[in-house]
């Protein structure tokens, strides 16, 4: 691109010429950085998804001990599924830890 303006007056055709090649190669880069984004959407969406299904897997139940109700444990973390025991499979579990982000809500 030329660092002055031109005007229809002064513009020959091989400078016209050029301002319609670069506009095709803004257009083509243009088209290129839409589909990078698309294709980034949809692995952030995918991504996301997969996070999604790992915390409904290891997610938190009330503790079933009488001494410590507040606190929860993991039910994907426990094979039975049924213990509700803190002590033995604490929520937030390493599973839930190691995709924790500071961007998660
Ligand atoms: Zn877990
Ligand atoms: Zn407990």
């Amino acid at each position: 691109m030329t660092d002055t303006r031109r005007t229809a007056d002064t513009i020959n055709d091989d400078e016209l010429g050029e301002l319609y090649a670069d506009l095709d190669r803004y257009e083509e880069v243009q088209g290129e950085m839409n589909e990078n984004a698309i294709d980034l959407a949809r692995r952030a969406a995918r991504a996301e998804a997969a996070v999604a299904r790992v915390r409904e897997l290891h997610r938190p139940a009330e503790c079933a001990n009488a001494r410590c109700k507040q606190r929860q444990w993991c039910i994907g973390c426990d094979p039975d599924g049924l213990k509700g025991d803190c002590s033995e499979y604490p929520y937030p579990c390493p599973t839930i830890l190691a995709i924790a982000t500071e961007t998660t809500p």
